[in-house]
């Protein structure tokens, strides 16, 4: 038998991924995983094409969603699994997110104006819709594919880098729903909440912080992650009985060096995160 492997962060076209839930599904039969989560940022439209696709083919498909939050002005990312798709809590707080998303973006397309690059809602509309109408957050992968589009930059890479980056000149983060407040809601939908890929706080001050928090646990595994790395976070988390979480972060096309199932966890953690 194959070794067990369980890839819990990934997003499909629901987000910025360029692979629908469906594919996404296939993909993770096909490369032999035992389990998957689809995390897309801000929503958990994805499932309503995963769900019964993984039941009818029988691949374990953990519910998951990637929350974008903030805490101190600094950008987090809050894994949350293991929720009921028809929790309200976490309904409202995509929907709130949609808002966020509707405002910020429209934010970020004025700032790109007044630099001299107009991108018009409904162009990026187009480049974000999908043949099935299913994506509900569009994101700056979306306005910088925009960007390149219409040739005022040459790739996403420059488009993040020089301009909508975090902090950059044309970056616009939206009105924040605060780290604490995401942790809390996921909590009352019966979820776990887990730190996304730690090694981009960059502020030392801000991890500590996070650490403190009463998160269930940190993903541990992560496609750029090193072996050492790998073990930092690993340490973290015993130290803190902690659950282990992991995954590649696929993005499909958008990010293409990444493939499904470049980052895994093994059976001992997934069944330890399965019995919370
Ligand atoms: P948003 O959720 O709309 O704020 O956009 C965040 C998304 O942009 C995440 O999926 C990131 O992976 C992606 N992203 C952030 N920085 C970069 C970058 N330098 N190049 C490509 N994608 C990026
Ligand atoms: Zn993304
Ligand atoms: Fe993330
Ligand atoms: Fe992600």
């Amino acid at each position: 038998m194959s070794q067990f492997r369980a890839d819990l962060h990934c997003h499909s076209t629901c987000s910025d991924g360029s692979l629908s839930p469906e594919e996404l599904v296939h993909m993770a039969i096909e490369i032999g995983l035992s389990a998957l989560s689809i995390t897309d940022h801000d929503c958990i439209e994805a499932y309503k094409q995963a769900a019964p696709l993984a039941k009818k083919l029988g691949l374990e498909l953990l519910n998951g969603v990637e929350f974008s939050s903030v805490l101190d002005g600094v950008s987090v990312h809050v894994l949350g699994y293991g929720f009921s798709l028809d929790d309200a809590y976490i309904q409202e707080l995509c929907e709130k997110h949609a808002l966020r998303r509707g405002k910020r973006n429209k934010k970020i397309l004025d700032l790109l104006a007044e630099h001299g690059m107009p991108i018009s809602e409904e162009e990026l509309a187009k480049v974000a819709s999908t043949a099935d109408q299913t994506k509900n957050a569009i994101g700056r992968p979306h306005i910088a594919q925009c960007m390149v589009n219409k040739g005022y930059v040459k790739d996403i890479k420059e488009a993040f880098k020089k301009y909508i980056s975090d902090g950059s000149s044309c970056f616009a983060m939206g009105e924040p729903i605060s780290t604490q407040e995401t942790i809390d809601i996921i909590h009352k939908a019966n979820g776990v909440a887990i730190i996304a890929h730690p090694h981009l706080i960059s502020d030392s001050k801000t991890l500590l912080k996070l650490l403190k928090m009463n998160f269930d646990g940190i993903e541990c595994y992560y496609s750029k992650f090193s072996l050492s790395e790998n073990e930092r976070w690993l340490k973290i988390a015993h130290n803190k009985k902690w659950l282990i979480t992991g995954g590649s972060d696929f993005h499909g096309s958008v990010k293409p060096l990444i493939p499904l199932g470049c980052s895994w966890i093994p059976e001992e953690n997934y069944t330890a995160l399965r019995a919370q």
